[in-house]
C-alpha cells in the first residue's frame, strides 16, 4: 500500500507531496505510525545536495517518534501501542567490531551490508527494486527492532523527537571528552544541536559558555543553562576567554573561523566538531601547536548510547524547546533555519500529512 510522504525530487526543487511504499514487517521488524518528526539541518544539507552525495527523490527526516502499530513474530522489546523512536540509522552489518561494540554508525561493512542511514541509504528490503531508504517526513516507517529505541513515558513525545539526532549528537561528544563538574565547556551555535548541548553540559555539571552570533538569543542561552553567553562576532568578548576552556563543542552549519575557538582552549584541551558546513574550513597549524591542542569530530552515536541518552533525558527531564509546524510549512522552515531563526527545533506534527 502506498503511503503519504514529503520529498525533495531534486536538489533545486522545494519539498512536496510524494508517495512511497514501506515493506510488510519481517519477523524482526517494528512498524511505527509516525506522530512527530524533528527537522535537522542535515535534512536541509541533504535535500539541497550540499554534501554532494544525495540520492533523489529523497524523503528526509531522522528524528522519528511514533506509536507501534505492528510487530514481527520475533520482536521481543516492543508491542502494539508502545511509543517508539528511530534516529539516523536503520540497519548495519551487526557483526563487525564497530557493530559489536555498539558503534553501529561506524559499521565496517560496505554498501547494503554497512551502516544504512534512515534516508538515502541502500535499502536491501525495499519493496521497490534497487530502492533507497526513506525518512520520517512520512506516515509510517518499518525498521528492524535493533534500531528502534524506547522513549521514557514522562517525556513529551513532540519535545523528545529531536533527541534522536540533535540529542545523541551532542550527548556523545560531551560524555566522551568530559563535560562535567570542574570543567569549562563551550557550545558554539544556539540551534537545534547547540541548545541541547547547553542543556546536557549544564546537566552534567560543567561551567557552560554559549557562543552565539545572534544577540537576540542571549537571554535564551541563560535560560537554557549557560552560565555565560559570548557574542562570537565581538573580538573583545572572545579575547577574555583566551586559553581557558577544557572542551568546546562546535555545532555550526556554515563557514566560520574555527581558529577563533581553538585559541580559547587550554593546553591539551579539545575542540569537538559536529557541525558539517559543506565547504572545508581552514585551520592554522599554529592554532593546534601553540599550545598543544586537540581537534576531533563526532558522528551521532551508536544504539546503546542513544538509549542511554534517552533514559538520561527521562531521569533528568531534558527535552527540546520546539516550534511545531505542519508538513506543508517545511520549505519555509528550511529558509528560517538558514537565517538561524529556529527556537530551537522545528518539529513536524505528522497529523498534518495524514489529514
Ligand atoms: P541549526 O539548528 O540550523 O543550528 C546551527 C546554528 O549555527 C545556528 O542556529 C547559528 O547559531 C549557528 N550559525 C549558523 N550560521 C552561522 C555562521 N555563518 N557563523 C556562525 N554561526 C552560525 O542546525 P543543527 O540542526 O543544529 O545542525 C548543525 C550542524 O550539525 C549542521 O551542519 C548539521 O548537518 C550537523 N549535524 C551533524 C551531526 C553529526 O553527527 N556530526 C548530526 C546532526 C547534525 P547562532 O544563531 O547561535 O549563532
Ligand atoms: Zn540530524
Ligand atoms: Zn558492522
Amino acid at each position: 500500500m502506498p503511503i503519504k510522504a514529503f520529498a525533495a525530487r531534486s536538489a533545486t526543487s522545494p519539498l512536496g507531496p510524494f508517495s512511497i511504499e514501506r515493506r510488510e514487517p519481517l519477523p524482526r521488524d517494528v512498524e511505527i505510525d509516525i506522530l512527530y518528526c524533528g527537522v535537522c539541518h542535515s535534512d536541509l544539507h541533504s535535500a539541497r545536495n550540499e554534501w554532494g552525495f544525495s540520492v533523489f527523490p529523497m524523503v528526509p527526516g531522522h528524528e522519528i517518534l511514533g506509536r507501534v502499530t505492528r510487530v514481527g513474530k520475533d520482536v521481543t522489546r516492543f508491542k502494539v501501542g508502545d511509543l517508539a523512536a528511530v534516529g539516523c540509522l536503520v540497519d548495519s552489518c551487526r557483526t563487525c567490531s564497530s557493530c559489536k561494540g555498539g558503534l553501529e554508525q561506524f559499521c565496517l561493512g560496505t554498501g547494503a551490508d554497512g551502516a544504512i542511514f534512515t534516508y538515502g541509504g541502500l535499502d536491501k528490503h525495499s519493496p521497490v527494486p534497487g530502492g533507497t531508504t526513506h525518512g520520517g517526513y512520512s506516515e509510517r516507517i518499518v525498521c528492524t527492532e535493533h534500531f528502534v529505541l524506547k522513549v521514557p513515558a514522562n517525556l513529551d513525545p513532540a519535545r523528545a523527537a529531536p533527541l534522536l539526532c540533535a540529542g545523541i549528537t551532542t550527548y556523545s561528544p560531551l560524555r566522551r571528552w568530559g563535560a562535567g563538574k570542574g570543567r569549562k565547556v563551550g557550545i558554539v551555535g544556539l540551534g537545534g544541536l547547540g541548545h541541547l548541548g547547553v542543556k546536557f553540559a549544564h546537566a552534567f555539571g560543567a561551567h557552560v559558555v554559549l557562543f552565539t552570533t545572534s544577540e537576540s538569543k542571549v537571554a535564551d542561552g541563560t535560560r537554557l543553562g549557560a552560565d555565560e553567553v559570548v557574542i562570537s562576532k565581538d573580538a573583545s568578548q572572545m579575547a577574555r576567554h583566551a586559553s581557558s576552556f577544557d572542551l568546546i563543542l562546535d555545532t555550526v552549519s556554515a563557514d566560520h573561523d574555527m581558529n577563533a575557538y581553538l585559541a580559547l582552549l587550554k593546553l591539551d584541551a579539545t575542540l569537538a566538531v559536529v557541525g558539517v558546513p559543506s565547504n572545508p574550513q581552514a585551520i592554522s597549524m599554529f592554532s593546534l601547536i601553540m599550545p598543544r591542542r586537540t581537534l576531533v569530530g563526532s558522528l551521532i552515536g551508536g544504539l546503546p548510547e542513544t538509549q542511554e541518552m534517552l533514559d538520561f533525558c527521562g531521569t533528568h527531564g531534558v527535552m527540546c524547546d520546539i516550534e511545531m509546524i505542519r508538513m506543508q510549512q517545511i520549505n519555509e522552515a528550511y529558509e528560517r533555519m538558514l537565517r538561524s531563526d529556529v527556537k530551537y527545533r522545528f518539529v513536524i506534527d505528522m497529523a498534518s500529512l495524514k489529514g
